[in-house]
């Protein structure tokens, strides 16, 4: 089946197993998957591309707050051009050394490269989160570091040619676009941006029921009414309303999942987010 278990510490790691996401497993979010495979559809149709002298794509920068679905789009769409992917999160590339940063940038792209070399790929698509990290608006040399680790990013995208094998393809997520630095998104860089936002009603529902799957859930449950009262939560939390949900069930020894465990869920999600929030104030 789909693996839809992305962990935090999976998330951290370098090399990501071969990905099974598919669009599919991805609930809600129809804009954002239309958008994204029109601009895939221009790395598998590399030839065409190149003999209209389009520019090849490079980067694709997509945005919107956290937990709604984009690193599982990335995963997804190394599935769909049968890419292998590597992930990495701009926090990684923060160092107190002078030039380690820009050293990782560059070992993350020559790895890619290999690994779709070895695993036999044509391509290779490298996935940063919180690209805003590393690639905030440039100060004027407060940041010496961070400047060549962005540099360093930059001079990889210019170098990337997509007429050689394997070709890269760079995917990256911000929830602070405004905060990104123009160089990044030039003509020829992220210059293909798309939005993944809240889900609404319908793709709640939807994401609800991909977490159910696995899930005894009640034949009285009514997930549509789950979806209503969910108003505002990302695909992340509607996970975890449903993991929640079980853990009530279990501990009251039900064999099945109730609308009362899912309504107890929903109010411990909401609660939590609410403390953490004001946690961090
Ligand atoms: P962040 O910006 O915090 O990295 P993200 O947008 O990359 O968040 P993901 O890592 O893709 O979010 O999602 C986290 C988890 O939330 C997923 O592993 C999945 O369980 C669940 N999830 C989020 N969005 C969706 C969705 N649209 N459909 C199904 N599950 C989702």
């Amino acid at each position: 089946g789909a693996s839809m278990g992305i962990g935090g510490s999976e998330r951290k790691s370098r090399n990501v197993t071969p990905s099974y996401m598919t669009f599919d497993d991805i609930g809600g979010q129809q804009r954002a998957k239309t958008e994204l495979q029109e601009a895939l559809d221009f790395l598998i149709r590399h030839d065409e591309i190149a003999k209209l002298g389009i520019r090849p794509l490079k980067g694709i920068l997509l945005t919107g707050p956290p937990g709604t679905g984009k690193t599982l789009l990335a995963k997804a769409a190394a599935h769909y051009t049968n890419s292998i992917f590597m992930a990495a999160s701009g926090s990684e590339f923060v160092e107190m050394y002078v030039g380690v940063g820009a050293s990782r940038v560059r070992d993350l792209f020559k790895e890619a490269r290999a690994r779709a070399v070895k695993e036999n790929k044509e391509s290779a698509i490298v996935f940063i989160d919180e690209i805003d990290v590393i690639g905030g608006k440039r100060d004027g040399g407060q940041h010496r570091e961070y400047d060549q680790t962005l540099n360093q990013l930059l001079t990889e995208m210019d170098g990337i040619h997509t007429t050689t094998t394997p070709r890269v393809l760079i995917m990256a997520a911000t929830n602070r676009k405004e905060m990104l630095d123009s160089a990044l998104l030039r003509p020829g860089r992220f210059d293909r941006h798309i939005e993944v936002d809240l889900p609404d009603k319908k793709g709640r529902l939807h994401i609800l029921n991909i977490h159910a799957k696995n899930k005894p859930l009640a034949d009285t449950v009514n997930l549509e009414q789950i979806a209503e009262e969910t108003f505002h939560f990302s695909g992340a939390q509607l996970e975890g309303v449903m993991n929640e949900a079980a853990i009530y069930a279990m501990r009251q020894e039900a064999i099945t999942i109730d609308q009362s465990h899912l309504s107890q869920a929903v109010d411990k999600v909401m609660l939590g987010e609410k403390t953490d929030r004001e946690s961090t104030k």
